[in-house]
């Protein structure tokens, strides 16, 4: 067993109250005391991964470096630590039945009858230790997804509470996130629901070591004791996580109430004062931006908030980058159309098509890129939004008449967005796209080039279509530019019109890679190109 230390973060009353950011904003507090931290989140649908969910459903799916499709709290921890996750970092039950299951297929347990107890909570156990094992970290915190109660959790619920035996003290302690409502009728803040939940958890087993207790309201000192003395817990040990207007106060706030103190204590590890001078100048460029653009973000999951994550956190970024507010106006792409088009996007002084898969609000998308085309407003297409670009100046710059991807039109005879060639063979849906980090080459004298100031880039991606080689020679002369290349298959990850003053359309997720401590560089140009636009229109209209 190695030395590393594990808090498991489990939550109570609600779903909705934030685990994965309390888990994060803990793990950058002792990641700024200088420990090496790392967050994993379990969670307990059937699902294998969640590569396979609606965003409607699920939110953004996240992708990591080495291609896992997960969860969209995994976008907060590496926003939050700077430091990539990966396939380890995210477990469902899905996976760990099917890791069972194929044990028990190759004969692993003969003899044996396979049960929920031991053999899932040891597959648990063993996925949680993964990470502390591999001696990269000093804390590793597990999230456990769902809600103390919930059928799901149990096994999970029973592996920590084994795993903290097997630990022994000082090496396992659970945080529990609960939820202290304010009734306004009474005009008071109830304790009632936290000491239900706090003995559900006891019912499994586990007595919880801190309560983090979200609420809208300050929770004065009476209640903090009769808390700590209904739930066994020290005073100290019952943090406040108030509602904030910004997930980057959540460290900060955290900080305030000691959280990091009291966890360190209870690991018998030492406590230092965080430095997070750096994060705080972060927070200082975000709340005080001098000036603001507005950039349509043109989707088809734009109801849901959740669906484009890692897009609006990094206009987060980049916006206090280059201290600049970022509004960002969902524009719906299936009820865009020629007609409503320059009343939905004309005032923008930026806009970015999203990433997204099937039919459905596609021709929206195309005509919004047409209309940032012709209009010079600085563009950025991601994944299906490149595609979407490429289609377009097919269709209207070369006129090659249905010019089409062949997702959307199997029968098209100008398939300008191919099938992949070794997607072709592939049936089953689930992990098998285009995943995870690839090297790019970037074309000398190419707009990415010197946003990048690099040669050769890495980035993420999450794809089965691509650019068609095939047109690639007369795109580049009607003024498309394939600027990014994979330098092995030479497939086009980057496409530029060097004529217009900021159009990009790229096959990566640019998104997926951008943290407090480092901005990504395409979404900090592009802020700046909205920037300049906007200036610039507005000298035009006063002159
Ligand atoms: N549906 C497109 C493809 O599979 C784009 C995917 C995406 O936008 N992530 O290639």
């Amino acid at each position: 067993m190695t030395s590393t230390k594990y808090i498991f973060v489990t939550g109570g009353v609600t779903s909705s109250l934030g685990k994965g950011i309390i888990a994060a904003s803990l793990a950058k507090l002792l990641q700024a005391q200088g420990y090496r931290v790392t967050i994993q989140k379990l969670d307990p649908y059937i699902n294998v991964d969640p590569g396979t969910l609606n965003p409607y459903e699920h939110g953004e799916c996240y992708v990591t470096e080495d291609g896992a499709e997960t969860d969209l709290d995994l976008g907060h921890y590496e926003r939050f630590l700077n430091v990539p996750t990966s396939q380890a970092n995210n477990v469902t039950t899905g996976r760990i039945y099917q890791s069972v299951i194929e044990k028990e297929r190759r004969g692993e347990f003969l003899g044996k009858t396979v049960q929920v107890v031991p053999h899932i909570t040891d597959e648990i156990k063993e996925r949680i230790q993964i990470l502390g094992n591999s001696g990269d970290y000093d804390i590793v915190i597990t999230e456990i997804g769902g809600t103390v109660g919930d059928i799901e959790s149990l096994p999970y619920i029973e592996a920590v509470r084994q795993l903290r035996w097997d630990l022994g003290e000082n090496n396992g302690i659970v945080v529990h996130l609960t939820l202290v409502p304010y009734l306004s009728a009474a005009g008071e803040l109830k304790t009632k629901p936290t000491q239900h939940s706090v003995k559900t958890l006891m019912e499994s087993g586990i007595q919880a070591d801190i309560l983090v207790c979200r609420t809208e309201h300050d929770l004065p000192s009476d209640l903090r004791r009769k808390l700590a003395l209904f739930c066994n817990v020290k005073e100290e040990a019952v943090i406040q996580s108030i509602d904030a207007s910004t997930i980057y106060d959540v460290p900060n706030l955290m900080l305030e109430e000691g959280l990091d103190k009291v966890v360190l204590k209870k690991l018998a590890l030492q406590s230092t004062e965080p430095d997070i001078n750096r994060w705080n100048a972060f927070l200082n460029r975000h709340k005080n931006p001098k000036t603001e653009v507005t950039i349509g973000l043109i989707g088809k999951y734009v109801e849901l908030q959740d669906s484009y994550k890692s897009i609006l956190e990094a206009f987060i970024h980049a916006g206090a980058e280059n201290e600049v507010k970022v509004t960002i106006e969902s524009v719906h792409s299936e009820y865009l159309n020629s007609d409503n088009i320059k009343l939905k996007l004309a005032h923008l002084d930026g806009v970015l098509v999203a990433p997204g898969f099937g039919e459905r609000g596609i021709e929206g998308k195309i005509d919004a890129v047409k209309f940032v085309r012709e209009n010079n407003i600085p563009f950025l297409g991601i994944c299906l939004g490149m595609q979407m670009a490429v289609i377009e100046f097919a269709r209207n710059v070369l006129k090659i008449e249905g010019a089409d991807s062949i997702e959307m039109n199997p029968e098209t005879k100008n398939p300008v967005i191919n099938l992949m060639e070794e997607q072709k063979s592939i049936t089953d849906k689930g992990g098998t796209m285009r995943l995870g980090a690839w090297a790019c080459n970037l074309k000398l004298g190419s707009l990415v080039r010197d946003i990048y100031k690099a040669e050769t880039i890495k980035e993420r991606h999450r794809h089965r279509y691509e650019f068609n080689s095939e047109y690639k020679a007369q795109i580049e002369k009607a003024g498309m530019i394939a600027t990014g290349l994979n330098p092995d298959t030479g497939l086009v990850e980057i496409v530029e019109v060097p004529e217009h003053p900021w159009f990009i359309g790229v096959q990566y997720h640019p998104e997926y890679k951008s943290t407090v401590a480092n901005p990504h560089p395409l979404f900090v140009a592009f802020v700046k190109a909205a920037l300049k636009y906007k200036s610039k229109q507005k000298s035009v209209t006063m002159a």
